[in-house]
Order: C-alpha cells, then structure tokens, then sequence
C-alpha cells in the first residue's frame, strides 16, 4: 500500500471535491423521454417506469 508524504490540507481536500455534488445523487435520464428522474421512481414527465406508461398523462 502507497503511503502519502504529507496529509492533504483541507484546501487541497475541498478543491479536489468541487465536481462530487455537481449532480443529484439518484437521478438518472428516463429511458422514455430523456429527462432525469430520480431512479426506483416513476418519470414526472412521462409517467413511465422500465419503459412501460404506469401514469397516463392529463
Ligand atoms: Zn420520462
């Protein structure tokens, strides 16, 4: 195992973080319409899940 030769400084930590919290932690793109969803959920948009419509639209 590969042993760092100084700790990282809480700088350096934030600045090598910046890109984790750019998207939202269970959304995927609908397999339907295209638009994220969050997954396990039916699209908001097009009311399908695993390319099935379960809600019709109004
Ligand atoms: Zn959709």
């Amino acid at each position: 195992m590969a042993v760092q030769p100084r700790r990282s400084s809480s700088t350096r930590k934030n600045k090598r973080r910046t890109h984790k919290k750019l998207t939202i932690k269970g959304m995927v793109e609908c397999q339907d319409c295209g638009e994220m969803k969050l997954s396990h959920r039916v699209c908001r948009n097009c009311g399908s899940y695993k390319g099935e419509t379960v809600v019709e639209k109004n």
